[in-house]
């Protein structure tokens, strides 16, 4: 470790590196990354590697958008097969509301480019017959969605960023931080460095990130839990997800089905335990709506964080209060998708202070003071 960055992020999970690996591949490798225990070890090593574009607010629909673009690319770029597989994502209605509105949404996403199909419960049957229908009222389907493994994904961006000069820290805590005239002092749990800029990729905890300079970050960690089944021959091509009915699914590449829901009874906090609640509401749910799952045995189950913001969108930009200190927060359950785009975005905004490809000026943390319009697709 050096005494003196000119750029230090705090957070080695896919946000972190991936803004870690665009400023490196842009020119600036001065790039310090602290991560408290090991990479991946935060919300990305326990998420579901979800990659979807079928949003209801535009900025997460083109950001998705760049993200694909960019995760089709990602293996051969950094030389680490993330497990990519555009099997689609099968979004599944079981509302009259909220099939009215995805009438709406899949209108917007078509006008912003994104191939997306209307499927009737009938369709639904005989594209996936293994599927039971029984109470859903449409279903949507974009083929260009899906998933990869978020390890791998992660350890990308950091391999990818390392061999441009970036300098990784694991097991290195940022403890405090100093607001100095001309940029930061961090003091870690393995010493003291000076940066120029200070970027805020800490997840779940981006919360105390912003208290230690000074800058109130309304964001709320959420524990979330998932579990996984023991393995089976691969069939099952999309990721299946439902808002209304609460739940997502997919089977990875190594034949496990992967399954996870959201619990309104959550309080905000970080908790890493797991219920016995979540593993029977979640077994009866699934095996249900996928039969097949009935015969396969549960074979590993833990919980995560998402970190909610107000409206369900991430906060990503500069402090007005703090110059040079940026965020990248916020996710609320889809910062792995999000990561290549907004990784890219910010790294441009930094170098040549404006973005090149995806506009992110509005989700920056002002834009609570003109009110709240709520992502309404997610888990
Ligand atoms: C069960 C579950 C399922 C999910 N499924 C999906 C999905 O299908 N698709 C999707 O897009 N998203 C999904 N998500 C959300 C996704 O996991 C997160 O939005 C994403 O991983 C956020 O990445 P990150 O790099 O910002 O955060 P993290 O991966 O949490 O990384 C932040 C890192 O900062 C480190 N850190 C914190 N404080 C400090 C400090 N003081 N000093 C040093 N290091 C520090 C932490 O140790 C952590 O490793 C899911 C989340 C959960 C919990």
């Amino acid at each position: 470790m050096k005494n003196e960055y000119k750029v230090a992020i705090i957070g080695g999970g896919i946000v972190g590196c991936s803004i870690a690996y665009h400023l490196a591949k842009f020119g600036e490798n001065d790039v310090v990354v602290f991560e408290k225990d090991y990479l991946s070890s935060g919300s990305t090593g326990r998420c579901a590697g979800g990659i979807r574009q079928q949003w209801s607010s535009p900025h997460n629909v083109l950001l998705a958008m760049r993200s694909v673009s960019l995760f089709e690319k990602l293996s051969q770029e950094t030389g680490v097969d993330i497990e990519y597989k555009q099997g689609g994502y099968l979004v599944l209605s079981y509302d009259d509301q909220e099939a009215a509105q995805f009438e709406k949404n899949v209108q917007m996403q078509r006008e912003l480019g994104l191939d997306v199909e209307i499927l009737t419960p009938k369709d639904v049957k005989q594209r996936y017959p293994y599927i039971d229908v029984s109470g859903v009222k449409m279903a949507t389907f974009c083929q260009k969605d899906g998933h990869a493994n978020p390890h791998l994904a992660n350890f990308a961006y950091a391999r990818a960023a390392q061999k441009l000069g970036v300098h990784i820290m694991t097991h290195t805590k940022v403890m405090a931080v100093e607001v100095l005239p001309n940029g930061f002092e961090l003091f870690t749990n393995r010493g003291k460095i000076g940066a120029k800029i200070l970027i805020n990729a800490a997840g779940p905890h981006s919360r105390e990130i912003g208290n230690m300079v000074g800058v109130d970050l309304p964001t709320e960690s959420y524990r979330h839990q998932i579990m996984v089944t023991e393995a089976v021959k691969n069939f099952f091509n999309p990721m299946a997800i439902s808002f209304s009915g609460n739940f997502y699914m997919r089977q990875t590449k190594h034949g496990q089905f992967i399954m996870g829901q959201g619990d309104p009874e959550e309080k905000p906090g970080i908790n890493n335990n797991v219920t016995y609640r979540f593993e029977r509401e979640m077994a009866e749910k699934m095996c249900a709506i996928f039969p097949f799952l009935s015969k396969l045995r549960i074979v590993r189950h833990w919980s995560g964080h998402y970190n909610m913001s107000p409206d369900a969108q991430p906060i990503i930009g500069e402090s007005t209060s703090v110059p040079s200190f940026y965020y990248a927060i916020g996710f609320s359950g889809h910062g792995f998708m999000l990561a290549p785009a907004v990784g890219e975005a910010l790294a441009q905004m930094i170098i040549y202070g404006r973005t090149l490809h995806v506009d992110i000026t509005e989700l920056n943390l002002d834009r609570f003071e003109k009110g709240v319009v709520r992502e309404k697709n997610v888990v």
